[in-house]
């Protein structure tokens, strides 16, 4: 899907662009620099609702992770935010690169 749209300058002038698939993070745009675009999903292992990862956030902690997490109802071995699609916007955007397991790749926009 390709999406164009004209908005206001000075709505965004010096300002992070965050772009949502529903709850979904598929795409930022810093000031002076090009999209990232999401190209790797997410496969809701949990492993970034570690307590190491949220401590700042004031969220409740059970057994190393964040208590809100859950196991995924439907889906073995997957987890999910207790929050639902009400999940805190710093979870949303938080795509810790210092996990291994994590799935989760970005690509510029421009093809770089
Ligand atoms: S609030 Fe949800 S997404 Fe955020 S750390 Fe807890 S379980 Fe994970
Ligand atoms: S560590 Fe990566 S793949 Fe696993 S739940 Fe977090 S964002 Fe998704």
């Amino acid at each position: 899907m390709k999406i164009e749209l004209e908005v206001p300058d000075d709505l965004v002038d010096g300002k992070v662009l965050w772009l949502f698939a529903g709850s979904n993070h598929i795409g930022v745009k810093r000031p002076d620099d090009d999209w990232a675009i999401k190209d790797g999903h997410c496969s809701m292992c949990g492993r970034c609702c570690m307590a190491s990862h949220i401590r700042k956030m004031g969220l409740p902690i059970k057994d190393g992770y964040c208590a809100n997490l859950r196991d995924h109802p439907e889906e073995e071995g997957k987890k999910m935010c207790g929050f639902g699609a009400n999940r805190p916007f710093l979870c949303s955007i938080g795509h810790p690169k210092f996990i291994p397991e994590c799935t989760v790749t970005w690509r510029r926009a421009n093809g770089e």
